[in-house]
C-alpha cells in the first residue's frame, strides 16, 4: 500500500521544482502518479502548479472520475495521462510541462531524434515530435498514442513536452534531461554545427542500456530516431529513418546551401 500523503507531497515538490526551474509558468503543466490499479493522484486543473499544497491533489480512477470529494477538478489533460497509463503498464508517473527550449523545438517543428549526447542515448533515447492536437481532446491523444510504446518522452507540436516513468522522480528527470538536451542542441546549432555520435557508437550505448534493463530490445528499432543502429543488419548507417519534420528541415537546409 502506497503512502498517498507522501505521494501528494512529492507531486507538490516536483511541481514546485518545475516552476522554480522555469519548466512551466502560470497554470501550465500537470502531474499524476498511479497509486493503484485503478487509482491515480493528479494535479488539479487551472491553478499555478508552482503554488500548490498536498490537499489540492485530486484522486481519480483511470477514466478521470473523482474517487474522493474535491473542490477542484482534475487536470484538463487527464485524457493524455490516461492514454499513457493504458498504453504502458510499466509507467506509474506522468509529468507534462511547457519547458522553453523543448517547446521551442516543438514550435519549430523539430524532434530530438539525433544522437548528440551519449548520456541522453543511455537515459532517454530519442524524443519524437507528435503532431499538433487541441489540448485536452482526442486529437491530442491520437497524436501521441503511436509513439508511446517505445519512447519515454515526447514533444507535442505547438504545445510542450511530456515525460513518463515508473516513478515520479524518474519522470521528472526525463523531462529535465529533455529540456537540457534541447538547450544544448540549440547552442550547438547556433554555433553552426551539431555533430552526431556515429551509428556504431550509438549501438554500443544501446547495448549498455539494454544490459541495465532500461530499454527493451524491440525499442532499438521501434524508436523514431534519425539513426537505426542494427536495423536490417546495417551497422554502417547507410539506411536512416527520418520523420516528416526532419526531412523538411533537411531539404530546407540543402536548398539554403544551394542558394548561397
Ligand atoms: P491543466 O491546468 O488543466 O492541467 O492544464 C494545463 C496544461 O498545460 C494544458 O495543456
Ligand atoms: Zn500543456
Amino acid at each position: 500500500m502506497m503512502d498517498e500523503q507522501r505521494i501528494r507531497e512529492q507531486i507538490v515538490e516536483i511541481a514546485t521544482r518545475c516552476y522554480d526551474r522555469g519548466l512551466l509558468v502560470a497554470g501550465d503543466g500537470n502531474i499524476s502518479v498511479r497509486v493503484g490499479e485503478n487509482r491515480v493522484i493528479a494535479t488539479p486543473s487551472g491553478v499555478s502548479k508552482g503554488w500548490m499544497t498536498p490537499e489540492m491533489m485530486v484522486v481519480v480512477d483511470i477514466e478521470g472520475k473523482p474517487l474522493e470529494p474535491s473542490a477542484l477538478g482534475v487536470s484538463s489533460e487527464w485524457p493524455m495521462h490516461r492514454v499513457i497509463y493504458q498504453a504502458r503498464p510499466d509507467i506509474n508517473a506522468v509529468v507534462h510541462a511547457h519547458p522553453p527550449h523543448a517547446t521551442g523545438f516543438a514550435v519549430a517543428g523539430l524532434s530530438l531524434s539525433k544522437a548528440i549526447l551519449s548520456e541522453v542515448v543511455l537515459t532517454l533515447g530519442c524524443v519524437p515530435l507528435a503532431a499538433y492536437g487541441t489540448p485536452s481532446t482526442r486529437e491530442l491523444t491520437d497524436a501521441i498514442e503511436p509513439y508511446l510504446e517505445f519512447h519515454d518522452a515526447l514533444l507535442m507540436a505547438n504545445h510542450g513536452a511530456v515525460a513518463f516513468a515508473d516513478t515520479l522522480e524518474k519522470a521528472f528527470n526525463k523531462l529535465e534531461t529533455l529540456e537540457h538536451t534541447c538547450r544544448i542542441s540549440f547552442i550547438a546549432r547556433s554555433l553552426g554545427n551539431e555533430n552526431t555520435i556515429p551509428d556504431r557508437a550509438v549501438e554500443k550505448l544501446f547495448e549498455i542500456r539494454e544490459r541495465n534493463g532500461a530499454m527493451r530490445p524491440e525499442a532499438r528499432t521501434g524508436q523514431v530516431c534519425s539513426y537505426t543502429p542494427g536495423a536490417n543488419g546495417d551497422a554502417d548507417g547507410e539506411r536512416v529513418t527520418l520523420t516528416r519534420a526532419e526531412l523538411v528541415e533537411l531539404l530546407m537546409e540543402s536548398a539554403k546551401l544551394f542558394q548561397r
